[in-house]
């Protein structure tokens, strides 16, 4: 018996194999990962964990102990080159590994900037904990900080930089902060606050390329001509979903892996969860036109893979769940319940430096926005999820009690 193969350690494919060993799956279980390290969360890597207030064993998702007596045959440092289907065996550089089933778990990387310079000594990005050791060690050397993209790990990191005194300027394409994920208000909000750190902005400002001397990066050209001085450089304009394995193999893949409700690709033996993954959810209404989304966020390669063990162990159920996110930038907790698009009604409820907004779409609450908050990010997640009838007025009266609706 070949058992169940997961194809990556990190937040989802970890999640999956502890999850199959509660559920009771008894066979063998393989966890294959191509980095060095025992699975690890990579939140804290743009917060505690530059900040220097956690240490790489704090970041372990379980310590090695857990592995072995779960039965976890972990193979970190080993990367898969390709799967072949019909002789069920994932081909690795260390020679093949067989499956009975085939669960992706491959996550996403960073999108590269693609101008000039970008490998020039100097511009790094942040996905893994080597990139966060790196940029500690340049946080402490360096006195300039340049951060290309404004989304929530450009703006981590601008944080962790400005809280440590350095000069730090954020450029971003789009007109504001977070653009995609939040309504302008929150962005308005997060724009103050970081002004507020000494972050410096240049907004609508396109990146043309980085500038170097002797194979170092001295600053960015922008697109107007302007140059912005910098010893740093950190890309953080989005990322792209590690699918390639899967469509080298036939299988259906575009801006993530292609799943069902169950998490299943048109391979009965393989299936797809966390950031690689592309799949139908009814948040998606209004939002895509074929109503599936990929979603990059803890919560998604946890309840994914909470929800695949069900499935391989016997109990199968459409995943379903309400998707939530947080961002910690400097003091400010951002909560995020639902899933927003740029054009959805927003209003506010509260004010201050705790608030938050609510965004409607096709008359439903469709995601609520809260900075400092907790509360109403509890109280959004139940209502989400029943689908609870809330109209805008209600949402902005803060007599109204939403606590109640919700329960
Ligand atoms: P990953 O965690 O990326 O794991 C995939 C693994 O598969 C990687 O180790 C990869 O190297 C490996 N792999 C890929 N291809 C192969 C191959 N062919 N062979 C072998 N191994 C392979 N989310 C939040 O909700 N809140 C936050 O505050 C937050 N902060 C973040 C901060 C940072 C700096 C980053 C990078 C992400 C953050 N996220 C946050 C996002 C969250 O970490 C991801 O959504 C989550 O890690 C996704 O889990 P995953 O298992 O799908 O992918």
């Amino acid at each position: 018996e070949a058992g169940i193969v997961i194809l990556g350690a990190g937040q989802a494919g970890f999640q999956a194999a502890a999850s199959l060993r509660e559920a009771g799956h008894a066979g063998p279980l393989t966890l294959v990962g191509d980095e060095p390290w025992l699975p690890y969360q990579r939140p804290p890597l743009s917060k505690a964990y530059l900040a220097g207030k956690t240490d790489a064993e704090g970041l372990a998702l379980r310590p090695a102990a857990f592995l072995a007596e779960h039965r976890i045959a972990y193979r970190p440092s080993l990367r898969a080159e390709a799967i072949d289907r019909a002789g069920r065996r994932l081909l690795t550089d260390d020679g093949p590994v067989p499956y009975d089933h085939l669960i992706l778990a491959t996550g996403s990387r960073n999108r590269p900037l693609p101008v000039p310079g970008a490998d020039l000594d100097g511009v790094r990005q942040l996905r893994g904990l080597a990139d966060a050791d790196a940029l500690k060690v340049d946080l402490a050397r360096v006195g300039r900080v340049a951060v290309v993209g404004a989304g929530f790990i450009g703006l981590e990191f601008a944080a962790v930089a400005a809280a440590r005194g350095l000069h730090v300027t954020v450029v971003e394409a789009a007109a504001r902060p977070m653009a995609r994920a939040v309504s302008a208000e929150m962005g308005a909000f997060f724009r103050a606050a970081h002004r507020e750190a000494g972050v410096a902005f240049a907004f609508d400002a396109g990146v043309s390329e980085i500038l170097g001397e002797a194979g170092r990066a001295v600053g960015l050209r922008l697109a107007d001509g302007s140059a912005v001085p910098a010893d740093l450089v950190l890309v953080g304009i989005g990322v792209l979903p590690n699918q390639e394995i899967a469509s080298a193999a036939g299988l259906a893949a575009a801006d993530g892996i292609r799943v069902d409700a169950l998490l299943a690709t048109q391979d009965p033996s393989i299936s797809a969860i966390g950031d690689c993954a592309r799949f139908p959810t009814r948040f998606a209404r209004g939002l895509a036109a074929d109503g599936t989304v990929r979603i990059e966020s803890v919560q998604n390669a946890i309840d994914q893979g909470r929800a695949l063990a069900a499935r391989l162990t016997g109990r199968p159920a459409a995943y379903d769940a309400v998707p939530w996110f947080w961002s910690d930038q400097g003091p400010n907790k951002l909560q995020i319940a639902g899933l927003a698009a740029p054009g959805d009604e927003a209003v506010r409820r509260g004010d201050g430096n705790a608030f938050s907004v609510f965004r409607f779409r096709e008359d439903r609450l469709a995601a609520v926005e809260s900075v400092n908050r907790a509360g109403d990010h509890m109280i959004a997640r139940r209502l989400i999820a029943a689908g609870t009838p809330l109209t805008p007025k209600q949402a902005a009266d803060a007599a109204f009690d939403l606590k109640g609706l919700a329960l």
